[in-house]
């Protein structure tokens, strides 16, 4: 439920219904938009039903929340959530682009590759030192070592890092680390994970999972922010379907949908989500006129010799070429790429 409080209010009469929501066991999240201050109840609702909050004074309006989440809603929040990454921002009207490699393979390439990327315009570096690997015969990452390179190579360009935790004891050290904390598609519904995650104060990059609907998606965000966590972004990065000749299926409408019913920023995983390098500019360039708040490409000097994979990771030159291209599409609906 949401009480939406009347633009005369006074302070006591907010702190009334703010009051009466906890006193009854929920929580009550407050958001003082430009025009109007919302409050959300969040728990159980059923503990609500008696309360005549339409009556109280300052307020102007109960609206039940039918859909399972509520913070992430569209209609607890009306306006656009708006993350700010060390001086980027994600969810505005500017769309940056996070590039690097899958995975943090040296200090030597990691640098190198960091370079090409801002050169090219991205506005924030990936790599991964942990990696969830499909086998456990294949490159597992650096760990904390792969992240003393990635801050290493943050100091030399300025680039904010994304990386991600893939368990409890990663995540302690991923969180000391990385300016964003990628939760990765194999684990969005890792309650305990997210939960934990949420501590750390850092925005979360939440990846789709890889069979889960758009709901569920938004719950797994809503988690996070239930424990006190706003900063939430999600990534479309492709689900699984009966097609075969892509690696996954990248679900492009998931961007209006997720714009429609919450106010997180969402961003687009063309290289995980097609799985093939060729595709990648033609789905960057579609995520971003869906209305896409961002990419997230994979970037290898030499993907043929890449630990992890290569087959969807663009050269330096292609991703150049890539975010010349992005721009255009980004000006015909009236946004920009940030560079
Ligand atoms: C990644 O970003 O390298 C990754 C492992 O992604 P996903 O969780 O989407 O498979
Ligand atoms: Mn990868």
């Amino acid at each position: 439920m949401i009480v939406i409080m009347s633009k005369s209010m006074r302070e006591e009469e907010l702190q009334g219904v703010i009051s009466t929501i906890e006193n009854h066991g929920l929580q009550a999240h407050i958001v003082r938009g430009a025009e109007k201050t919302i409050v959300g109840a969040v728990g159980d609702k059923s503990r609500l039903v008696k309360i005549p909050f339409q009556a109280m004074p300052g307020v102007e309006e109960v609206i039940p929340i039918i859909t399972p989440y509520k913070l992430a809603s569209r209609d607890f929040k009306p306006e656009d959530t708006i993350i700010n990454i060390n001086g980027v921002t994600i969810g505005g009207n500017t769309i940056p682009v996070i590039a690097g490699p899958c995975a943090v393979e040296s200090k030597e390439k990691l640098l190198e590759i960091a370079c090409q990327v801002k050169e090219a315009g991205a506005q924030l570096l990936r790599g991964g030192a942990y990696k969830p690997r499909t086998s456990p015969y294949s490159f597992q990452g650096l760990e904390e070592e792969g992240l003393k390179h990635l801050a290493l190579a943050r100091e030399k360009t300025g680039l904010p890092i994304v990386t991600e935790a893939v368990d409890m004891n990663s995540l302690e050290k991923v969180a000391y680390y990385a300016d964003v904390i990628q939760i990765g598609a194999r684990n969005m519904q890792n309650f305990a994970l997210l939960r934990a995650a949420a501590k750390s104060n850092k925005p979360v990059m939440l990846k789709r999972g890889l069979s889960a609907t758009i709901e569920e998606w938004i719950l797994a965000a809503e988690y996070i922010m239930s424990a006190g966590n706003p900063q939430v972004i999600l990534c479309e990065r492709g689900i699984r379907t009966f097609e075969t000749y892509t690696r996954n299926t990248l679900d492009l409408s998931a961007v209006p949908i997720i714009k429609h019913l919450s106010h997180l920023p969402i961003i687009v995983d063309p290289s995980h989500g097609t799985g093939k390098w060729r595709w990648i500019q033609p789905m960057s360039q579609a995520g971003i006129a869906a209305g896409a708040d961002g990419l997230m490409v994979e970037v290898h000097q030499n993907p043929s010799q890449a630990l992890s994979d290569g087959g969807q990771s663009l050269t330096p030159e292609k991703f150049k070429i890539m975010m010349d291209k992005i721009k255009g599409v980004a000006l015909a609906v009236g946004r920009e790429i940030a560079l």
